[in-house]
């Protein structure tokens, strides 16, 4: 079935990038909202829009039942989660088609299923995918724990089976830290996440996050060439590119294949991302999880390639085979996208929300802002900090460098501080441009080279 209209069970930048592919489809927007957010974009930009609650995301964007009696409401035939919320809960997803509709993504079960960090790692080793070392499965006890911890090493990692957004991962570097920290892991992972499991991996040090964009129809499956999000903080995304700077083309050959295999092995429906570490040293990548979404960076694989991946999800959820044929899909040039958020990094990057006053958004070849923002908009404090993300593309990495400097500083957005002096401090840095960076690099560089660079902010400000 085509799919007619939809409704956009998200907010913010993201919304608004769905409101975009489905109007170049011919498709109804619906959009639901917050009490807080009845001035947003997205629901300035939809066709229609449906308040669904107080500001609190448990009373309107997860508030499962709010969100289906608004799709039933409006007769719309599907429903898109974007990232983050509801977009990897199979209840919902579940929910959606009990009710008659399209969900815009994967089955719920292969949401459970992949969204569960155990069974990910499981389905991988069965599809011939690396991981990185550590437990076989959920570690029942700090006995186990520990037998574990003497098998690989320390530091090691502690993380939720239900973890997501950087949360739910604690290093350890001791046992004696490891009886400390396992019991507490896993009442912070049964109050955060409603799941309490646990799971352990060695530390992979100074590695690269390298992740592979994949689409499949439940038949045929591709991949999109991959990803670089190694600057990250508090194991967050800051900045991504595509493709990953200075990646063998034997071993990315490797890792994309891997990742179709992963697809495969479960017949995967929809637009997802595969993620891994990457060792330079000794060229190895682990998996490390599946995010069964369209994810935030999905633009830098967009500039490349020339699909547009939100459109494809539209098309595939409403029944057409994939319309990419892996030898269709070619990668030029490179992207790099800057997340733009409304915090304050002289404070430690506290989330500011405020009034923007004034906004000037740079335009022109190669420059794409995806952005929730217009002037006199007032951002909620309630969510996510997340304004908008710069992308840029040329041909090759060093004039998308100097494109990116350049549209970071015609970049004006005033009333409110940004992440902005943080991006144009690192586009102008000399190890991001040689691309000598980890996982690890942003936080140690906060604090040395960023403290350094302070008068950035000013000259910005
Ligand atoms: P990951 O880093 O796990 O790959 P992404 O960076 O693609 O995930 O984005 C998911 C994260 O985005 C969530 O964990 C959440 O912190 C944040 N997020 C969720 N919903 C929104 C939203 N509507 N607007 C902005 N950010 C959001
Ligand atoms: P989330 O679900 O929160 O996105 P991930 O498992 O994807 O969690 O890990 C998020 C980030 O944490 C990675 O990008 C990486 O920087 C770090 N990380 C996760 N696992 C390891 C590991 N085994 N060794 C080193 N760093 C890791
Ligand atoms: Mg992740």
């Amino acid at each position: 079935m085509t799919i007619r209209s939809v409704l956009i069970a998200n907010r913010g930048e993201i919304a608004v990038r769905i409101i975009k592919a489905a109007k170049a489809l011919g498709i109804r927007t619906v959009q639901v909202h917050s009490a807080a957010d009845a001035e947003m974009l997205a629901v300035k930009l939809a066709d229609e829009a449906i308040n669904i609650g107080s500001p609190a995301p448990k009373k309107s964007y997860l508030n499962i039942e709010a969100i289906i009696a608004a799709a039933r409401a409006a007769g719309v035939d599907a429903v898109h989660p974007g990232y983050g919320f509801l977009s990897e809960n199979g209840d919902f997803a579940d929910a959606v088609e009990a009710a008659g509709m399209i969900f815009i993504g994967p089955s719920g079960e292969a949401i459970r299923l992949l969204g569960d960090k155990v069974a990910a790692r499981e389905i991988a080793k069965r599809a011939g995918v690396p991981t990185v070392p550590g437990s076989d499965g959920r570690v029942a006890d700090i006995d186990a724990a520990e037998v574990i911890a003497k098998h690989t090493g320390f530091p090691v990692m502690i993380k939720a089976a239900a973890g997501g957004g950087g949360r739910g991962i604690r290093i350890v570097r001791s046992l004696a830290e490891l009886r400390e920290q396992f019991p507490l892991a896993s009442t912070e992972a049964a109050a955060a996440f409603g799941d309490g499991g646990l799971y352990m991996e060695k530390v992979i040090t100074c590695a690269r996050h390298i992740e592979v964009q994949i689409f499949g129809d439940g038949r045929n499956f591709v991949h999109c060439f991959e990803r670089e999000c190694s600057l990250q903080r508090r194991r967050q995304k800051v900045w991504e590119e595509a493709q990953a700077f200075l990646l063998p083309d034997d071993v990315r050959q490797r890792l994309c294949a891997s990742a179709v295999a992963l697809a495969a092995e479960v017949g995967y429906r929809g637009a997802g991302t595969v993620e891994y570490l990457y060792d330079e040293d000794s060229r190895q990548f682990y998996f490390i999880e599946v995010n069964t979404r369209i994810q935030v960076e999905h633009p830098v694989t967009e500039m490349i390639t020339g699909i547009d991946l939100v459109q494809e999800m539209f098309k595939v959820a409403g029944g057409a085979p994939l319309s990419l044929s892996q030898s269709d899909i070619r990668a030029r040039g490179h992207a790099i996208e800057c997340r733009i958020n409304a915090e304050d990094p002289a404070k430690g990057f506290l989330p500011a929300p405020g009034t923007v006053t004034r906004l000037s958004i740079p335009e022109g070849e190669g420059i794409r802002f995806d952005t929730m923002l217009y002037a006199g908009y007032t951002v909620p404090p309630f969510y996510d900090s997340l304004l908008g993300k710069l992308v840029v593309w040329a041909e090759d990495r060093n004039a998308c460098l100097d494109r990116l400097a350049a549209a970071l500083s015609n970049l004006t957005i005033e009333g409110l501080p940004t992440t902005i002096p943080l991006h144009l401090a690192l586009a102008r840095d000399p190890s991001v441009r040689k691309g000598a960076f980890h996982t690890r690099f942003l936080e140690s560089w906060l604090e040395t080279d960023f403290a350094a660079v302070d008068g950035v902010s000013a000259e910005v400000a």
